[in-house]
C-alpha cells in the first residue's frame, strides 16, 4: 500500500479547507474492502420498484406474463425528473404489483417482479463513440440508460447534466466517508479506467471544466491507482482529503475542496459546480462506451454478523434476504440489520426490500458493533450536537420544534439544510433518534407545502372561473347596448323616411303602462281590509253622528231664531243623515259578517263598570264601618264579582279579536 508521502507525491494537492463541526466515527472499512468485488449471481427473482429516484416514478411499459431480456426497456421515465428502468437479467414479468420499498417508512409502492430464467440474455445493444456524437444525444444516451446519482440521493444524472449556468468545476465525489462502506473504494481500484472515462463524458457535456476528484485519505490504494491512471490526461486532479465525516456531504465536499459555501436555498450550480458520484462516473461510461443501462450495482455487505462480508456486483431489485444468504449473514447473530451505513443508512424491519439503484450497502452488525434500538433519555442541553453539526444548525432546537411539531419555527430554524449525517445522534449522550425526528418534520412539511399549493390551485381556480364570468356577463352587457343603440338609430331612421308611422317604442311603452295599471286595480280590488277596518268602521259611524247632532242642533236653534240659513242647514242634516245612516249600516254589516254583538258586548262593559264601583264604594265604607269583618266578607264577594265580570268582557273581546283576525288572513 503506497505511503502517505507517496501519495503527497503523486499528488500535488491544493489548498483544502476545513469545514464546521463533523465526527471520527470507527470506520469499520476493513472487514469489507480486502477483496475484489464478486459478481452476485443472479437470483431467481427480481423485484423492481418503479421510484427508484427523485422525481417521478416511471411507467410500467409492459404487461404480465412479457418475457423481457436482460437490458429491455420495461418502465419509461414520467416528465424531466424521473428515470427509465431496465431489466437486470431475462425471465418473464410474473407481477406488477405493491411491495415493500426499502425506504425508511417501509411502506408499500408499486414493483415490477421478474422470475428470471438463468439465462442472463442481453437484448441489441451497443456503446458509441462520445467523440463522434452532438451534446443532445450523448445526454440522451446517458437518459435513456436511466442512471441516477450512486451516491445515496438517486437524482436522475441526466437532469443534472443540464445544468443552465456554466459550469467551471466538476468535483467527483469518491470521498466514501461513511464507516463501513466500502463500495467506491474497490470501484476505483478495479475500474479506473472506466471512472475517467465516464468523467471524460461529463467533461464532455459540460464544455470541459476543470475536475476535482475528491477522495478521503483512508482510501491510500485507490488514490495511488487513480492517480497513476490520470498520469498524462489534463484537466482532471485527484484532492486526498483528511478523513472526517461527512466530508462526503456536497456541500461539504464543495467546501473542503473550493472553500466557497452553496448559499442557503441554492445549489452548487449557482457558483459554478457540479457534483457527481464516482459510482456514476462508472455507469455512465458503460452506458456510453457499452450501451448498458443501470442495472446493477456494487453493494458493500458487512458487519460482524456477515461471514462472506465485501463488496458484491448486485443486480437491481435483487432482494436483500437473497444478497443476505449469498454473504452468508447469521441473523441470528445480526443485532440490527441496516440499508445503508451505520450513520445514514435505516434499519431494515422487512427482509423482503429490493437493492436499488442507491444501495450502496447492507450492514448486519453485530450487538456490540450496533446496539439494538433503545428507549432514549431526555434532552440535558449539553450542546454535543451543535458542536459537530456540518451544517452549522441548532440540533437540539430542532428536535424540540420537530418533537412539538413546530414546523414553521423549524423551518426558519433552516431545516432543509440538515443533511441528515447523523453527527449530532452519534454524539448524543442522550442517545436520541435525532435525524428519525428530522425525517419526520421534513415530511410533514413537505406534505403541508402539497396541501397549501392544492389549496392555492384551487383559489386561483375558483377566482380565475370567477373572473371569467362577470367578463362573460360585461361582455354580454356591452353586446346588448350596442344592440339598442343600433335598433334606437334603425328606428330613428325609419322615422324620418316615414314621419306619420306610428312610434313602434312609444306604443309598446305606452302598453306596458297599461298593463302595469291593469295589474294594479285588480291588485286593490281585491285588497284584504286593512287590520284596523273594523275600528276605522266605528270611527266613521261615530263621526258622522256626531256630526248629525251638531247640525240638527243649529237647524232647531235656526228654526227657534228665525235665522235665514234654515233652508241650507236642512239640506246639510239631510246629507249628514244619509251618510251616518249608510256608515252605520256599513258597521253593521261587518259586524254581522264577524259575528260580533255590540250590544252585548256594551252590557259586558256595563256590568263590569258596576261591579267595579261596588268594590270601590265597600272599600270606601271599611275606613268607619264598626263590623270592619262583615265589610271585608262582602269587599272579597264583590272583587270575586268583578272579577268575573272583567273575565266576561276581556273572553269576548279576546274572542272578537280573533274573528277580526280570522276574516282577514281568510
Ligand atoms: S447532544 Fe443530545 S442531549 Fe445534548 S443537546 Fe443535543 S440533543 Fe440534547
Ligand atoms: S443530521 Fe442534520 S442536524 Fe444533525 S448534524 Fe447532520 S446536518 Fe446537523
Amino acid at each position: 500500500m503506497p505511503t502517505m508521502q507517496h501519495l503527497k507525491e503523486m499528488c500535488p494537492m491544493g489548498r483544502i479547507w476545513p469545514f464546521h463541526g463533523g465526527v471520527h466515527p470507527p470506520e469499520n472499512k476493513q472487514q469489507s474492502n480486502q477483496s475484489a468485488i464478486v459478481p452476485m449471481p443472479v437470483p431467481k427473482q427480481l423485484v423492481l420498484p418503479l421510484n427508484q429516484h427523485i422525481g417521478a416514478p416511471a411507467k410500467c411499459l409492459l404487461e404480465v406474463g412479457t418475457k423481457v431480456l436482460k437490458g429491455q426497456l420495461i418502465a419509461s421515465a414520467q416528465g424531466f425528473v424521473s428515470a427509465n428502468l431496465h431489466a437486470p437479467s431475462s425471465g418473464t414479468i410474473s407481477a406488477i404489483d405493491e411491495r415493500t420499498l426499502p425506504h425508511p417508512s417501509a411502506l408499500v409502492g408499486p414493483c415490477i417482479v421478474i422470475d428470471t430464467d438463468g439465462q442472463d440474455q442481453w437484448v441489441d445493444h451497443a456503446g458509441i463513440d462520445p467523440l463522434s456524437v452532438d451534446k443532445a444525444q450523448l445526454l440522451q444516451r446517458i437518459r435513456s440508460a436511466g442512471i441516477t446519482g450512486m451516491g445515496g440521493a438517486g437524482f436522475p444524472s441526466a437532469v443534472k447534466l443540464q445544468a443552465k449556468n456554466k459550469i467551471n468545476t466538476l468535483i467527483i465525489n469518491a470521498a466514501e466517508c461513511e464507516p463501513y462502506i466500502t463500495a467506491d473504494d474497490r470501484l476505483m481500484r478495479q475500474y479506473s479506467e472506466q471512472i475517467i472515462a465516464g468523467i471524460q463524458i461529463i467533461r464532455q457535456l459540460l464544455d470541459q471544466p476543470t475536475c476535482i476528484i475528491g477522495i478521503e485519505d483512508n482510501k491510500a490504494e485507490a488514490i495511488a491507482i487513480l492517480s497513476q491512471a490520470l498520469i498524462g490526461i489534463d484537466g482532471i486532479e485527484v484532492a486526498v482529503m483528511p478523513t472526517k465525516y461527512p466530508s462526503g456531504g456536497e456541500k461539504q465536499l464543495i467546501q473542503i475542496l473550493t472553500g466557497q459555501q452553496v448559499p442557503h436555498g441554492g445549489i452548487p450550480a449557482d457558483l459554478g459546480l457540479v457534483c457527481h458520484n464516482i459510482g456514476t462516473a462508472k455507469a455512465i461510461a458503460d452506458a456510453v462506451l457499452l450501451g448498458q443501462p443501470l442495472i446493477s450495482r456494487v453493494t458493500t455487505v458487512t458487519g460482524k454478523a456477515a461471514a462472506k462480508a465485501g463488496n458484491y456486483q448486485v443486480l437491481i431489485g435483487t432482494q436483500v434476504s437473497d444478497l443476505m444468504a449469498f454473504a452468508e449473514v447469521d441473523l441470528a447473530a445480526t443485532s440490527r440489520l441496516v440499508m445503508g451505513g451505520p450513520m445514514m443508512g435505516f434499519t431494515l424491519t422487512d427482509h423482503q426490500v429490493s437493492v436499488v439503484k442507491s444501495t450502496n450497502c447492507i450492514l448486519a452488525s453485530s450487538e456490540l458493533e450496533l446496539a439494538p434500538v433503545a428507549d432514549h433519555h431526555a434532552c440535558i442541553r449539553c450542546g454535543q450536537c451543535e458542536v459537530v453539526c456540518p451544517a452549522e444548525l441548532l440540533p437540539q432546537q430542532l428536535f424540540w420544534f420537530a418533537k412539538a411539531e413546530e414546523f414553521d419555527k423549524a423551518q426558519s430554524h433552516n431545516l432543509a439544510d440538515c443533511i441528515e449525517c447523523g453527527a449530532c445522534a452519534w454524539v448524543c449522550p442522550s442517545q436520541i433518534p435525532l435525524v428519525q425526528y428530522y425525517r419526520f418534520a421534513k415530511g410533514r412539511v413537505k406534505t403541508l407545502h402539497a396541501e397549501t399549493q392544492l389549496a392555492e390551485h384551487a383559489r386561483v381556480r375558483f377566482e380565475t372561473r370567477e373572473q371569467r364570468l362577470i367578463d362573460e356577463k360585461l361582455a354580454k352587457e356591452e353586446k346588448r347596448k350596442a344592440r339598442a343603440v343600433a335598433a334606437a338609430a334603425a328606428q330613428a331612421a325609419k322615422r324620418a323616411a316615414n314621419p306619420d308611422a306610428e312610434d313602434p317604442i312609444a306604443a309598446a311603452l305606452a302598453r306596458v303602462n297599461l298593463q302595469k295599471q291593469a295589474s294594479a286595480s285588480a291588485k286593490n280590488a281585491t285588497a284584504e281590509p286593512p287590520e284596523d277596518a273594523y275600528k276605522a268602521l266605528k270611527t266613521a259611524a261615530a263621526i258622522t253622528r256626531t256630526k248629525l247632532k251638531k247640525s240638527s242642533k243649529a237647524l232647531t236653534d235656526a228654526l227657534a231664531s228665525g235665522h235665514e240659513q234654515v233652508e241650507s242647514l236642512q239640506i246639510t242634516v239631510d246629507q249628514l243623515a244619509l251618510k251616518a245612516n249608510a256608515a252605520k249600516a256599513a258597521l253593521s254589516a261587518y259586524e254581522t259578517k264577524l259575528g260580533l254583538d255590540p250590544e252585548h258586548e256594551k252590557q259586558l262593559q256595563v256590568a263590569a263598570a258596576q261591579a267595579g264601583a261596588v268594590v270601590r264604594k265597600l272599600e270606601k265604607s271599611l275606613a268607619t264601618a264598626q263590623d270592619a269583618a262583615a265589610i271585608e266578607v262582602d269587599i272579597v264577594t264583590a272583587k270575586a264579582a268583578h272579577a268575573t265580570a272583567n273575565q266576561a268582557l276581556q273572553a269576548y273581546q279576546h274572542q272578537s279579536t280573533a274573528l277580526q283576525q280570522q276574516t282577514q288572513e281568510s
